[in-house]
Protein backbone atom coordinates (compact mmCIF):
# COMPACT_ATOMS: atom_id res chain seq x y z
CA UNK A 1 0.00 0.00 0.00
CA UNK A 2 0.78 3.69 -1.13
CA UNK A 3 0.56 7.00 0.53
CA UNK A 4 2.34 8.97 -1.96
CA UNK A 5 0.86 12.72 0.09
CA UNK A 6 0.24 13.09 3.34
CA UNK A 7 1.33 15.31 6.21
CA UNK A 8 2.38 12.99 8.54
CA UNK A 9 3.68 15.80 11.09
CA UNK A 10 -0.21 17.79 10.91
CA UNK A 11 -1.52 14.74 13.05
CA UNK A 12 -1.98 15.37 16.38
CA UNK A 13 -1.15 11.33 17.70
CA UNK A 14 1.67 11.05 15.07
CA UNK A 15 3.55 8.45 17.19
CA UNK A 16 0.50 6.20 17.48
CA UNK A 17 -0.22 6.72 13.94
CA UNK A 18 3.89 5.60 12.60
CA UNK A 19 3.32 2.86 14.36
CA UNK A 20 0.27 1.73 12.74
CA UNK A 21 1.84 2.52 9.36
CA UNK A 22 5.34 0.77 10.17
CA UNK A 23 2.97 -2.31 10.70
CA UNK A 24 0.85 -2.80 7.59
CA UNK A 25 4.38 -1.87 5.69
CA UNK A 26 2.78 1.36 4.16
CA UNK A 27 4.94 3.09 2.15
CA UNK A 28 4.43 7.20 2.95
CA UNK A 29 5.73 10.18 1.23
CA UNK A 30 5.83 12.25 4.32
CA UNK A 31 5.53 16.10 2.68
CA UNK A 32 6.20 19.18 4.53
CA UNK A 33 4.18 22.65 4.69
CA UNK A 34 7.25 24.81 5.15
CA UNK A 35 11.29 24.31 5.04
CA UNK A 36 11.94 24.70 8.66
CA UNK A 37 9.56 21.60 9.76
CA UNK A 38 11.56 19.41 7.40
CA UNK A 39 14.27 18.24 9.81
CA UNK A 40 11.81 17.25 12.77
CA UNK A 41 9.37 15.56 10.31
CA UNK A 42 12.38 12.98 9.30
CA UNK A 43 13.50 13.04 12.65
CA UNK A 44 9.81 11.26 13.59
CA UNK A 45 9.88 8.93 11.18
CA UNK A 46 13.34 7.56 11.38
CA UNK A 47 13.39 3.93 12.40
CA UNK A 48 10.95 3.55 9.26
CA UNK A 49 12.11 2.93 6.16
CA UNK A 50 9.42 2.87 4.21
CA UNK A 51 8.17 6.68 5.01
CA UNK A 52 10.26 9.07 3.35
CA UNK A 53 10.51 12.98 4.42
CA UNK A 54 10.27 15.53 1.39
CA UNK A 55 11.29 18.90 1.71
CA UNK A 56 8.16 21.26 0.88
CA UNK A 57 7.32 25.14 0.80
CA UNK A 58 3.22 24.98 0.01
CA UNK A 59 2.22 27.51 -2.15
CA UNK A 60 -0.74 28.93 0.56
CA UNK A 61 1.56 29.87 2.92
CA UNK A 62 4.74 30.24 0.76
CA UNK A 63 4.48 33.88 0.53
CA UNK A 64 4.68 34.27 4.53
CA UNK A 65 7.60 32.43 4.52
CA UNK A 66 10.08 33.64 2.27
CA UNK A 67 12.68 34.20 4.61
CA UNK A 68 12.95 30.24 4.40
CA UNK A 69 13.78 30.09 0.56
CA UNK A 70 17.42 30.03 2.20
CA UNK A 71 16.23 26.97 4.19
CA UNK A 72 14.91 25.04 1.46
CA UNK A 73 18.27 25.65 -0.67
CA UNK A 74 20.35 24.59 2.43
CA UNK A 75 18.09 21.72 2.91
CA UNK A 76 18.17 20.44 -0.44
CA UNK A 77 21.43 18.41 -0.94
CA UNK A 78 20.31 16.28 1.79
CA UNK A 79 16.40 15.66 0.75
CA UNK A 80 15.53 12.98 -1.73
CA UNK A 81 12.09 14.05 -2.31
CA UNK A 82 10.87 17.53 -2.37
CA UNK A 83 7.02 18.41 -1.37
CA UNK A 84 4.63 20.02 -1.59
CA UNK A 85 5.26 22.35 -3.69
CA UNK A 86 3.77 24.18 -5.97
CA UNK A 87 0.96 27.38 -7.27
CA UNK A 88 -2.32 27.77 -5.96
CA UNK A 89 -4.59 29.79 -7.95
CA UNK A 90 -7.47 30.24 -5.41
CA UNK A 91 -8.76 33.87 -5.43
CA UNK A 92 -8.50 34.13 -1.72
CA UNK A 93 -5.03 34.10 -2.56
CA UNK A 94 -4.70 36.80 -5.67
CA UNK A 95 -2.42 39.27 -3.73
CA UNK A 96 0.29 36.04 -3.38
CA UNK A 97 -0.09 34.54 -6.93
CA UNK A 98 2.94 36.69 -8.15
CA UNK A 99 5.19 35.93 -5.38
CA UNK A 100 4.11 32.27 -5.52
CA UNK A 101 5.63 32.21 -8.69
CA UNK A 102 8.74 33.71 -7.87
CA UNK A 103 9.25 30.76 -5.30
CA UNK A 104 7.82 27.76 -6.90
CA UNK A 105 10.47 28.92 -9.60
CA UNK A 106 13.08 29.65 -7.31
CA UNK A 107 12.46 26.44 -5.79
CA UNK A 108 12.33 24.15 -9.24
CA UNK A 109 15.67 25.98 -10.00
CA UNK A 110 17.36 25.03 -7.12
CA UNK A 111 16.46 21.55 -7.11
CA UNK A 112 17.38 21.29 -10.41
CA UNK A 113 20.90 22.68 -9.99
CA UNK A 114 21.05 20.18 -7.34
CA UNK A 115 20.44 17.16 -9.75
CA UNK A 116 16.48 16.78 -9.53
CA UNK A 117 14.65 14.96 -7.39
CA UNK A 118 10.91 12.95 -7.07
CA UNK A 119 8.31 15.84 -6.24
CA UNK A 120 5.16 16.18 -5.11
CA UNK A 121 3.22 19.36 -6.63
CA UNK A 122 0.57 21.77 -5.86
CA UNK A 123 -1.91 22.72 -9.19
CA UNK A 124 -5.12 24.19 -7.73
CA UNK A 125 -6.50 26.66 -10.37
CA UNK A 126 -3.21 26.76 -11.36
CA UNK A 127 -2.88 24.01 -13.98
CA UNK A 128 -1.65 25.58 -17.02
CA UNK A 129 0.77 28.20 -14.75
CA UNK A 130 2.14 25.35 -12.76
CA UNK A 131 3.25 23.41 -16.53
CA UNK A 132 4.56 25.98 -17.86
CA UNK A 133 7.02 26.20 -14.84
CA UNK A 134 7.50 22.95 -15.19
CA UNK A 135 8.52 22.67 -18.94
CA UNK A 136 10.73 25.31 -18.06
CA UNK A 137 12.64 22.93 -15.72
CA UNK A 138 12.81 19.80 -16.77
CA UNK A 139 15.91 19.34 -15.07
CA UNK A 140 13.91 19.28 -11.68
CA UNK A 141 13.42 15.94 -11.92
CA UNK A 142 10.22 13.50 -11.84
CA UNK A 143 6.69 15.73 -11.22
CA UNK A 144 4.21 14.19 -9.29
CA UNK A 145 0.67 16.21 -9.69
CA UNK A 146 -1.40 15.43 -6.63
CA UNK A 147 -5.34 15.62 -6.79
CA UNK A 148 -5.24 17.03 -9.72
CA UNK A 149 -8.26 18.87 -10.82
CA UNK A 150 -7.47 20.76 -14.00
CA UNK A 151 -9.35 20.72 -17.08
CA UNK A 152 -8.78 17.44 -19.66
CA UNK A 153 -6.67 19.70 -22.08
CA UNK A 154 -4.56 20.60 -18.85
CA UNK A 155 -4.33 16.91 -17.89
CA UNK A 156 -3.40 15.55 -21.27
CA UNK A 157 -0.73 18.61 -21.27
CA UNK A 158 0.69 16.95 -18.20
CA UNK A 159 0.96 13.16 -19.09
CA UNK A 160 2.73 14.70 -22.48
CA UNK A 161 5.42 16.15 -20.36
CA UNK A 162 5.74 12.97 -18.46
CA UNK A 163 3.86 13.55 -14.72
CA UNK A 164 3.01 11.15 -12.62
CA UNK A 165 -0.30 11.28 -10.72
CA UNK A 166 -1.32 10.56 -7.28
CA UNK A 167 -5.43 10.31 -6.76
CA UNK A 168 -7.20 9.68 -3.45
CA UNK A 169 -10.33 9.57 -1.96
CA UNK A 170 -11.01 12.92 -1.70
CA UNK A 171 -10.60 13.15 -5.78
CA UNK A 172 -12.18 10.07 -6.75
CA UNK A 173 -15.05 10.52 -4.60
CA UNK A 174 -16.18 13.45 -7.16
CA UNK A 175 -17.62 13.07 -10.70
CA UNK A 176 -15.14 14.91 -12.70
CA UNK A 177 -12.24 13.14 -10.79
CA UNK A 178 -13.15 10.21 -11.41
CA UNK A 179 -13.55 11.17 -15.31
CA UNK A 180 -10.12 12.66 -14.95
CA UNK A 181 -8.81 9.46 -13.39
CA UNK A 182 -10.09 7.67 -16.03
CA UNK A 183 -7.78 9.05 -18.67
CA UNK A 184 -4.52 8.94 -16.50
CA UNK A 185 -2.39 6.20 -17.77
CA UNK A 186 -2.50 3.52 -15.11
CA UNK A 187 1.32 3.17 -15.61
CA UNK A 188 1.73 6.85 -14.04
CA UNK A 189 -0.97 6.63 -11.17
CA UNK A 190 0.19 6.63 -7.36
CA UNK A 191 -2.36 6.89 -4.42
CA UNK A 192 -2.34 9.51 -1.49
CA UNK A 193 -4.87 10.28 1.15
CA UNK A 194 -3.29 14.05 1.42
CA UNK A 195 -4.66 13.39 5.06
CA UNK A 196 -5.16 15.04 7.51
CA UNK A 197 -6.85 17.67 4.97
CA UNK A 198 -8.71 15.84 2.76
CA UNK A 199 -11.53 14.24 4.54
CA UNK A 200 -13.80 11.32 3.62
CA UNK A 201 -17.10 11.41 5.39
CA UNK A 202 -16.24 14.29 7.20
CA UNK A 203 -13.36 12.87 9.18
CA UNK A 204 -10.02 13.78 8.32
CA UNK A 205 -8.09 10.62 6.11
CA UNK A 206 -4.87 8.92 7.37
CA UNK A 207 -2.15 6.63 5.18
CA UNK A 208 -4.50 4.35 6.89
CA UNK A 209 -7.39 5.06 5.08
CA UNK A 210 -5.60 4.13 1.62
CA UNK A 211 -7.56 1.30 0.72
CA UNK A 212 -10.23 3.23 0.08
CA UNK A 213 -8.10 4.78 -2.94
CA UNK A 214 -7.36 1.11 -4.03
CA UNK A 215 -11.08 0.25 -3.94
CA UNK A 216 -12.26 3.49 -5.76
CA UNK A 217 -9.51 2.40 -8.80
CA UNK A 218 -10.73 -0.96 -8.59
CA UNK A 219 -13.77 -0.10 -9.54
CA UNK A 220 -12.31 2.35 -11.98
CA UNK A 221 -10.29 0.02 -13.87
CA UNK A 222 -12.56 -3.34 -13.45
CA UNK A 223 -10.05 -5.20 -11.89
CA UNK A 224 -9.71 -7.16 -8.23
CA UNK A 225 -8.19 -5.01 -5.05
CA UNK A 226 -4.76 -7.14 -5.35
CA UNK A 227 -3.76 -6.79 -8.71
CA UNK A 228 -4.64 -2.53 -8.11
CA UNK A 229 -2.42 -3.02 -5.31
CA UNK A 230 0.20 -4.83 -7.32
CA UNK A 231 0.17 -2.44 -9.89
CA UNK A 232 1.13 0.64 -7.81
CA UNK A 233 3.83 -0.95 -5.96
CA UNK A 234 5.19 -1.88 -9.66
CA UNK A 235 4.25 1.94 -10.36
CA UNK A 236 6.16 2.95 -7.73
CA UNK A 237 9.67 0.71 -7.83
CA UNK A 238 9.42 1.91 -11.52
CA UNK A 239 9.18 6.16 -10.25
CA UNK A 240 12.16 5.58 -7.62
CA UNK A 241 14.20 4.16 -10.94
CA UNK A 242 13.31 7.28 -12.74
CA UNK A 243 16.61 9.40 -13.55
MN1 LIG B 1 -1.21 18.31 0.76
Amino acid sequence: MIDMHCHIDLFKDYEDLIQEIDKLGIYVLSVTTVPSAFLGTQKIAKNCPRIKTALGMHPEVAHERVDELEIFNHLVPQAKYIGEIGLDGSPGLKNHHKVQGVIFREILAMVASAGGRIISIHSRKAADTVLDCLSETPDAGVFILHWFSGNKRQLQRAIDLGCWFSVGPAMLNSKKGKELATLIPKNRILTETDGPFAKAKNKPLSPLDIGIAQNQLANLWGIPKPEVNAMLLQNLSQLVQSP
